[in-house]
């Protein structure tokens, strides 16, 4: 099967052309974390602060680029007891997916391990090694999380060459009146560093507008 695509250029014209066959239509999807994580991270113990709790989503951003992924890690939590109920890294060019960045994995493994479409029945939240795209900034509406705690800063993931998209400058003010307060710059510096040396070491750039 053949794909074919239409457009219309500046005079008006119609133009047909044929695009590289398609080999099927997928009907489902797996997701599936790296098994490195559950070999190689602690994931049982209580991470109680803020600090302990960002330190293990920098460690799997950063082995998550040892393994040939992204630089970014997430977990979510659960706020009072400090168990971990949510992992996620950068899934993006191992799953051919551009939606799989670390939040969006953190929260589908989080709601699939409770068996819930939102996480708004407990108290839980997503620690992120960097703040959050536009993508999934949208996801933290939706998910039920009561707080989102960040490592780097925008800026880091943009130093880095990524493009974190468009977002309001009072996404924090729209994100506090849904009920999910935000706390920014947790271990920043360490969080940046991961950012700064997948750079450095000429890591895949996974842009929509930068071909594969
Ligand atoms: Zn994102």
């Amino acid at each position: 099967m053949r794909v074919r695509r239409v457009a219309v250029d500046d005079m008006g014209r119609v133009q047909v052309s044929s695009t590289k066959p398609v080999m099927s239509l997928a009907r489902n999807l797996t997701i599936r974390l790296p098994d490195w994580m559950f070999a190689e991270l602690d994931l049982q113990s209580a991470r109680r602060t803020d600090e302990e709790r960002m330190t293990l989503a920098i460690e799997v951003a950063r082995r998550n680029t040892e393994h040939g992924g992204g630089p970014f890690g997430a977990i979510v939590v659960e706020a009072e007891t400090g168990s971990i109920v949510g992992l996620g890294s950068n899934l993006v060019v191992g799953h051919a997916c551009s939606l799989l960045h670390a939040e969006i994995v953190a929260i589908l493994m989080a709601q699939a391990g409770l068996q819930t479409y939102t996480l708004a029945g407990g108290n839980y939240e997503l620690v992120t090694s960097s703040a959050p795209c536009v993508q999934c900034l949208g996801a933290v509406y939706w998910s039920g999380l009561r707080r989102m705690v960040c490592g780097a800063p925008l800026e880091a993931a943009e130093a880095a060459g990524f493009d974190e998209g468009p977002r309001s400058d009072d996404w924090k003010e729209q994100l506090a009146r849904r009920g999910v307060s935000v706390t920014e710059g947790v271990l920043a510096e360490r969080a940046t560093d991961v950012l700064l040396d997948y750079a450095r070491g000429g890591g895949i750039l996974y842009n929509a507008r930068v071909r594969a």
